[in-house]
């Protein structure tokens, strides 16, 4: 193994004319970025930052966003990726917390970035590049040192600082390229955000590859005419991106036949928007499954396990994450902490090289989470005897109605099916006779009307008395997300429990 910083001077050195980034009419080769990254490191070090400084960076995707965790790599910097959704107190807590010295900020966040305090602040990145001589030095790095932090989105508590080594990043790129099957001739589109491992790590191994990547600023039209103009072939996005990108108005308009592989993941993927992404984007669809914690896709389905068609066994086949990419162990225990066999519901736990080195400055909160080497995700699933990985709902998600318990991933995979629903979330709410009771909150496609009763109708008969919703709110906005464009049912079941002690 060696160190990431490593990896795009090997790239420049191997593959120096072969296409690197291309981001609008932007194209970069291998020997360009190299020397692009060598000027900013240079801009970097002439502020007077010193390695293992963490630098903050807020823009959108782009060829900037990728130089930085480069130029970071190669200079002994930490780089702090920031969701650029969070509100500007949010933010300052990341900057606060990590002790950021430095924050790279472009021109969409400007106004957000106002009254954040920090050391050294960057609004001109072109002029930081320019700034100061090249510097070509690759710092020396040990494998369990720190390269990145990533702050969680806070889907089910307080943000904490992720903290990702060399040895994590190099196995999550090595994994990455086995699993997914990637070669020298795909390239990478970077729609997802990449402030968030549903992407970032691609950032890693194309270039291992000597592979190009596309960037995009996401938003649906625009991301299918990048993929019409540049042909990328790979791409993840979490299951409410591609929601967006099939029901735009204009999918149809667009040629997206380059794309051979559509990861999906980062959250539950509903069972009626796979059925509609086969029918409108035909091509291998594979759930990934990952976790900040684990460097990124931690388990992978092969397009021989997964097909959507529909069918009952199929259905279940839905929830099939694959199996666990190779430095990755990963035990289901119960909660005694012992592993359970095949078949059996529990909490899926992982350990190996992937697994993080902490949480920044939050030793109670990194012992809570690494027990005995065993990364504990709070996600429950189970292994079926093919040894693929079904992940069943979020512990904290998980409904406990009348003693009985309710997976709010599989009511969201049956309810997405009513044609009339575009989104839809489903909590537990609280109860006087059952404890918690299964609510669900609905966002009916355009131009369609559908009612508490038509939904029930409709779940009738195919799940469990138990588990059809007792309760509905339907809502006229998109339901709220997190970072990467995830559902936030945090955020959602916060009303409802306001004052109560249930964990949100
Ligand atoms: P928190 O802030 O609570 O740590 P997060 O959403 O910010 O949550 P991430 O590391 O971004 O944390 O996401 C990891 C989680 O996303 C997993 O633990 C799992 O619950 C969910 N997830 C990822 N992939 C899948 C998948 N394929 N199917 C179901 N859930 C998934």
């Amino acid at each position: 193994m060696f160190p990431i910083s490593q990896i795009l001077p090997r790239a420049r050195a191997l593959y120096a004319d072969r296409l690197a980034i291309s981001d609008g009419e932007l194209r970069f080769t291998f020997e360009e970025l190299g020397n692009r990254v060598d000027a900013l490191v240079g801009g970097l070090k002439s502020k007077g930052l010193q390695p293992g400084d963490r630098i903050a960076i807020l823009d959108v995707n782009s060829y900037r966003y990728a130089e930085m965790y480069y130029a970071c790599a190669q200079a002994g910097f930490i780089l702090l990726p920031l969701n650029s959704r969070l509100a500007p107190l949010e933010l300052k807590f990341v900057l606060e917390d990590s002790g950021a010295k430095a924050l790279v900020v472009t021109e969409p966040f400007f106004e957000t970035a106002e009254g954040l305090t920090i050391d050294v602040l960057i609004k001109d990145y072109d002029a930081l590049i320019a700034s100061a001589p090249p510097d070509t030095h690759v710092a020396d790095a040990a494998l369990d040192d720190i390269v990145q932090i990533y702050y969680t989105s806070g889907t089910t508590g307080e943000p904490k600082g992720v903290c990702l080594t060399h040895r994590n990043m190099v196995a999550s790129a090595f994994d990455s390229i086995v699993a997914a099957e990637l070669g020298q001739n795909d390239i990478w589109l970077h729609a997802a955000p990449m402030f968030h491992l549903v992407d970032a790590w691609a950032l890693w191994s194309m270039p291992l590859l000597g592979a190009a990547q596309v960037m995009v600023h996401f938003a649906p039209e625009k991301m299918m005419e990048v993929v019409q103009k540049a042909k990328p072939t790979a791409v993840a996005l979490p299951p409410t991106l591609i929601n967006m990108i099939i029901n735009h108005p204009k999918v149809h308009d667009y040629d997206l036949s380059s794309l051979r592989l559509i990861m999906y993941g980062g959250s539950p993927a509903p069972l009626g928007v796979l059925q509609k992404a086969v029918e409108v984007i035909p091509t291998s669809y594979l759930q990934a499954y990952g976790t900040t914690e684990t460097s990124g896709m931690t388990a992978l389905a092969s397009a021989c396990d997964f097909h959507v068609t529909g069918t009952a066994e199929q259905q279940a086949l839905t929830s099939n994450a694959g199996r666990p990419v190779p430095h990755i162990r990963l035990e289901i225990f119960d909660d005694n902490a012992q592993p359970l066999p095949r078949g059996q519901v529990g909490e899926v736990v992982i350990s190996g090289a992937r697994v993080m080195k902490e949480y920044w400055n939050k030793p109670e909160h990194t012992a809570e989470a690494l027990k005995d080497g065993w990364y504990h995700t709070g996600d429950v699933g189970y292994v079926d005897d093919a040894g693929r990985l079904f992940i069943v709902d979020r512990k904290k998600d998980m409904i406990i109605s009348g003693g009985e318990n309710v997976y709010s991933v599989e009511v969201e995979s049956l309810i997405s099916q009513h044609p009339a629903v575009l989104e839809v979330a489903v909590i537990g709410v609280p109860d006087k006779q059952w404890g918690e009771a299964v609510k669900a909150i609905v966002v009916a496609r355009d131009g369609t009307f559908v009612t508490a009763e038509d939904i029930v109708d409709f779940c009738r008969g195919k799940i469990a008395g138990y588990k059809i919703p007792k309760s509905f709110d339907f809502s006229q906005t998109p339901l709220p997300k997190t970072g990467p464009g995830k559902i936030a049912k945090r955020h959602l079941r916060n009303q409802y429990w306001a004052g109560s002690e249930r964990a949100l």
